[in-house]
């Protein structure tokens, strides 16, 4: 074997570690070729070697150098050229393309052999609802924050989803939308939010829910402006409900009008002097009972979770009550990993799933950007928990 050779399997070694796509492309034209060269050396090269007594390992690299150097060039080149057609001609292999399959289709099945890695934010909102986003801006956000699975989840409508998943498909986003919703429902006199995830949009017993969960927060959002007015300020309810659109009327819709028209310096204050639990603006809600919010989500082929445990401002003892009525009602998961949580309040929830054979899911619970939050910032599922995505 001469200079010449070596000098050449340096210059081929070279043209594989150098990352620009041109030379990729042509590599991949001419693999055949190089390959088929490479080969020739490989098998016209002498492999005797004289055996002594005890094998030197040194000196047998040294003899057959340029054998191995064929052989790294050879394995370089097919990794190089399988992955340069992997993103340029969308070739995948039979891993990838299952991958791609059960991203793309409604075949749950294989939920529960998600790839590591895969991330997953499964709450957030539109403005269908109290989202600061359109459908599609969420989507395009999600995308941004390099999410995979993203379930929109508005306030007592399922308006997002037909919206987004038009624009999915349309401009062929990689991201697989679970459809999604939460429905308000009145427990021991508090307001407990239960997401739906993976649910038809279409079922009858759902939609009926839709309606008459709209028209309860209809004649609410009516009463609260009346009561609005009783302290002195006007055309709250006319205003909050420009805000809203077509969207669901939330109270926070109110709030936003009271921080506008300087009666208040803060949304959270509207809550805390007018329109929160026992203020003067408040109105008790007419919401559905968790029973009724659990079997509406089963009929539509759903799970049933627990939105945000930690948020209700109940004591551990109360979470438990909450946690237990739940699950005799058939409740399904817990959401445990929420972006603003501490880590005692991640092992207590997680304590929950456990003891009462719950599954767990996880959502950012976004309305809009903020330094705070954000979709699928700082959600990981803990190893010991079942993800709510294992039973789809
Ligand atoms: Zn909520
Ligand atoms: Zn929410």
């Amino acid at each position: 074997m001469g200079n010449s050779h070596q000098i050449n399997h340096v210059l081929t070694f070279v043209i594989f570690l150098n990352p620009n796509v041109n030379t990729n492309t042509i590599l991949i034209r001419k693999s055949p070729l190089i390959v088929s060269g490479l080969l020739k050396i490989l098998f016209c090269t002498n492999f005797t070697y004289k055996q002594t007594s005890q094998p030197n390992y040194v000196e047998l690299c040294h003899q057959h150098f340029n054998e191995i150097v064929c052989i790294v060039c050879i394995i370089i080149l097919i990794t190089n050229v399988k992955s340069r057609l992997l993103i340029e001609c969308k070739i995948l292999s039979p891993i990838e393309e299952l991958i791609m399959d059960l991203m793309s289709t409604d075949d749950f099945k294989l939920w529960s052999n998600l790839p590591s890695g895969t991330r997953i934010d499964l709450h957030s909102h539109t403005k269908c609802s109290d989202g600061g986003l359109l459908p599609h801006e969420l989507v395009d956000r999600a995308v941004n924050f390099q999410l995979d699975i993203l379930a929109i989840t508005d306030h007592d409508t399922v308006a997002a989803l037909d919206i987004a998943n038009d624009y999915i498909v349309e401009k062929n986003i990689p991201l697989k939308l679970v459809n999604g919703i939460e429905i308000s429902t009145l427990w021991q006199g508090f307001e407990i939010h239960i997401v739906g995830l993976n649910i038809d949009k279409t079922s009858p017993d759902l939609l009926q829910l839709i309606a008459s969960q709209q028209q309860a927060r209809e004649n609410r959002a009516v009463a609260m402006g009346d009561k609005l007015s009783k302290c002195g300020f006007d055309d709250i309810y006319d205003q909050a409900k420009s805000i809203a659109g077509e969207g669901s009327i939330t109270r926070a819709h109110f709030a936003k009008v009271l921080v506008r028209q300087g009666h208040v310096s803060a949304m959270q204050k509207a809550f805390d002097k007018y329109i929160g639990k026992g203020q003067r603006a408040y109105v008790k809600p007419s919401w559905c009972s968790i029973e009724e919010a659990v079997a509406v989500i089963h009929a539509a082929g759903g799970s049933a979770v627990i939105a945000h445990p930690v948020r209700y401002g109940l004591s551990t003892k109360w979470v438990r009550r909450l946690v237990v009525h739940f699950k005799e009602q058939g409740g399904d998961a817990l959401e445990i990993v929420l972006p603003q949580m501490g880590n005692e309040q991640r092992k207590l929830m997680l304590s929950f799933c456990l003891e009462y054979d719950l599954k767990a899911s996880m959502g950012s619970d976004f309305h809009y950007p903020s330094k705070w939050s954000d979709l699928g910032r700082n959600l990981k599922m803990p190893e010991q928990a079942t993800p709510v995505w294992s039973q789809w």
